[in-house]
């Protein structure tokens, strides 16, 4: 995923769809825009059916960070339900994870400041 600045975005099951059907690394993705990519429906492990640009890939978490915060290990990707619970139960640390998932610095940065302005937790 690109991590030159705030344009960042979490990696999602939609691109790795798209990497698949492309036939590409997921990383080879940073300049396709996502209204180019295809966006079906997908289930995530709670049950939940969404999109696949609202499930965030979690592959790339370190090994065990999940099961760290109480969370079972065998989740690939999350749906945005589900971070956000994990983000108010205080389970995850939103800026932690974004750091993980390979957000840049400004991108922290910003979530620090909508979260000072009480947007995230
Ligand atoms: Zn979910």
């Amino acid at each position: 995923m690109p991590v030159h600045d705030d344009r960042w975005m979490q990696p999602t099951l939609q691109h790795e769809l798209h990497a698949r059907k492309a036939g590409v690394h997921v990383s080879t993705l940073s300049r396709v825009r996502t209204e180019e990519m295809d966006n079906p429906a997908a289930r995530c492990p709670c049950g939940r059916r969404t999109t696949a640009d609202m499930l965030v890939d979690l592959r790339s978490l370190p090994p065990g960070y999940l099961s760290k915060c109480g969370i079972a290990a065998a989740w690939d990707f999350a749906c945005d339900a589900c971070r956000g619970r994990w983000y108010t139960l205080g389970l995850v640390d939103r800026v932690d994870m974004a750091r993980q998932l390979g957000a840049p610095e400004a991108v922290l940065a910003r979530i620090r400041v909508e979260q000072r302005r009480g947007k995230f937790i």
